[in-house]
Parts: C-alpha cells; structure tokens; sequence
C-alpha cells in the first residue's frame, strides 16, 4: 500500500500537492480515502440525510454557458415558466411530505418582472409553511438588491455554482462577455455571504481541459470562501452545445463518476462540517451513484418535485434521470435510496449546514 496516501490522510487539511495525490489514486488507495470521509462523515455529521425538494421552474436563460442543455442559444428547448399555483402546489407538497426544505432553481433572468415574480413566491412560500422550513434559491446571478430583497422575503439559503475556479478555464466554457464574468461571479458569492444566507458553490468535474491542478485549486478555493453547502457533480455532455464537440478529449464516464467521488470525499475531510448534496448528475453516470456519495460524502438529497411534464425540458445534459417520474415516484424512491446508503432521512428538518450555525456562533461571539 502507498504509504505516502496514509501519510496524507494522517491530517485533515492538505496542500494543494497532496490534494493531486488524493485525485491521482489508483482504486485500492481511493478506499483509504473514502473510508476517511466515513469517519469524518460519520462523526462530523452523522447519518442523517436532509431532504431538500427540487423545484426546477423555469428553463428560460439568457445565458450561452457552453456546457448547458437549457442555454440561450438551443432552440431545440421548448422554454416553460411553471405557474404561481404550480410553484406554490409544489412547495407545499414538500412541506406537507415533511421534507424540511425546498430549492427553486431555475435558468438566468434578471428582468423587473421576474425579481418581483420570485419575491412574491418567497413570501407566500414563507407564509404557508413558517419559519423552520428552508428555502433556497439557485436563480443565478442577480445585483446585491435582489439578493437583499429575497433574503429579507424568506430565503435564507443560496446555491451559485462557480462552475471552475480557474479563469482561464471559466472563459473557455462561457461565451466572452459581461454576462459570463468570472469575476462577477465570484462577487455574487460573496455578497449572498455578507447579506447572510447560508452559501453554496460547487463545480463541474471532468471538463474539457481541466487538469487534477484545477480541480485542487477549486477546492482550495471552496475552503478560503469558507462555504456552508457544496453541490459537485461530473461534467455529462449535451448534444445541442458547442462543448459536445470536444467529447473526444474527455475522460470516460466512469472516470469523470470516480474522480467527483474523491473530490466529495476530500471536501468532506477538509471542510467538515458544511452541507454536501449528492447530486443528480453522479446518478446518470451510475444507477447508484447518489446512494455512492451519500456512503462516503454527501448529507443532502434533492428529490426532484418538478411537475413530471416540464421535467424534460429542463435537460441540461444528456441522459439526466428522473424525467419520466411524478414527484411521488420520486419520493419512494428517495426513500429507499437513502436506506440503501444507510443513512436515515431526516424527515421534518430543515438541515441547516453546522458549518453556517457554528460561523454564526462565532460572529455573535466577536460582537459580543
Ligand atoms: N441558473 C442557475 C442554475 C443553473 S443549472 C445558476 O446559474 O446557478 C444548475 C447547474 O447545472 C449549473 O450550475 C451547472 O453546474 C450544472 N450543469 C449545467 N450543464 C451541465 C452539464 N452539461 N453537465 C453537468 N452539469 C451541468
């Protein structure tokens, strides 16, 4: 066995270097990894599963991202906005199921109307099912008043990928304009933390042109932002987007699935406390690649709870899963996937990130 992968994982924090290494292992040492993750997993955060029910409302975007399905430019979509009483409908399933919380996420816009739009929906969301229910919100990037104005409605959580923290990388997968800023992006991440919501970013693994460098340095990257929720998931091409064309570069499937399981693995070792989801896309690579994550990372599950005849037309890959399900399919299996994982869903909670109760401590302490 290599004894300098044991060596590595005598600590808790790692270089960038011996971040490489933890990606470069071969099969026998990655189970040394995950089996860390388990204890730290284990005694960090438990068995417990947080339930946060999926809301995808609208695929309309006026982003080109080269990666995604639901891009600007891919007219093949047929482009939908869930209605009020669709988006409230769903959100009061997952609260009368008990799931604890819901995420709307939706593609890009920034238009009057739709700032309002989602302003309203968070005060009923928030009026109908009270304070302990989590609400967060993955609707891009938006000016600092329209992350205030959400946040003082009700939502209290924010997922905004950085999609690569490498800006090279980041201008070679979006198209070369102020709407696709890296550093705009970066930004947003940190005015959704100072306004106070509990923040999520995460990446894309296995796209084209990303070395193990860059990927150490996301992570890294997601430490020093100090983050509460992490959401990671392979990068899977889309037919209908300019970085189908570079499919021949990629790493196989099964590799891009491995290489996010040892990354879930070492942010769960290095950043112990923070929410991990498992995300949908490591199920379209494995059948069992969620209930994978779980066992070695990931604390959060987000059944989709979309309406079942919107669902695929939010396709933004090839292949995802889920799409020809009810929302009460999904939850029987939901269910049982987690049990699979051994984990114990936790029902009626809304699962705040410790990371984010323990950041907060400690700012009342200092202004104490
Ligand atoms: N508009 C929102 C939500 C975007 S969709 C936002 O900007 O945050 C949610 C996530 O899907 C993206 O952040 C991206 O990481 C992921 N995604 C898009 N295309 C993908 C692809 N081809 N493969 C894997 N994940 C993809």
């Amino acid at each position: 066995m290599n004894t300098s992968i044991k060596n590595i994982l005598q600590n808790n924090d790692f270089s960038k270097d011996d971040i490489i290494e933890l990606l470069y292992t071969n099969q026998s040492e990655a189970k040394l990894l995950y089996q860390k993750a388990k204890e730290v997993k284990s005694c960090q955060v438990g068995d417990k599963v947080f339930l946060r029910g999926l809301i995808e409302f609208s695929n309309l975007c006026v982003k080109d991202c080269f990666y995604c399905g639901i891009r600007k430019s891919n007219k093949n979509v047929e482009r939908y906005f869930l209605s009020d009483d669709e988006i409230i409908q769903a959100a009061k399933f997952a609260f009368d199921e008990n799931y604890g919380s819901i995420v709307l996420q939706s593609g890009e816009l920034k238009s009057k109307e739709f700032i309002t739009r989602i302003d309203g929906l968070i005060q009923r969301i928030r009026k109908l099912t009270g304070e302990n229910f989590g609400i967060t919100l993955s609707c891009g990037e938006q000016n600092e008043s329209t992350y205030s104005r959400w946040f003082e409605s009700g939502a209290n959580r924010y997922l905004l990928r950085i999609e690569t923290s490498n800006k090279e990388l980041y201008k070679q997968i979006h198209p070369n304009n102020s709407l696709h800023s890296f550093q705009k992006r970066i930004k947003s991440l940190r005015v959704l933390k100072n306004i106070g919501y509990q923040v999520g970013t995460g990446v894309m693994v296995g796209l084209p042109g990303q070395t193990l460098s860059h990927i150490a340095d996301d992570i890294l990257f997601m430490k020093a932002l100090d983050i509460d929720m992490c959401g990671i998931g392979p990068y899977i091409e889309h037919k209908e987007t300019p970085l189908f064309e570079q499919r021949s570069t990629l790493m196989p499937l099964n590799a891009r699935f491995e290489l996010t399981l040892k990354v879930l693995a070492i942010i769960r070792i290095m950043m112990k406390d923070i929410n991990i989801a498992a995300s949908t896309a490591l199920q379209s690579i494995d059948k069992l690649g969620r209930e994978k994550a779980i066992q070695v990372a990931a604390n959060v599950f987000m059944p989709n709870i979309t309406p079942q005849s919107y669902r695929k037309n939010y396709n933004l890959y090839d292949n995802k899963p889920c799409i020809a399900e009810s929302p009460v399919e999904c939850q029987s299996c939901t269910v049982a996937r987690i049990n699979l994982a051994n984990g114990k869903v936790a029902f009626g909670e809304a699962g705040d990130a410790k990371h984010y109760l323990h950041r907060m401590n400690r700012r009342n302490e200092i202004l104490i």
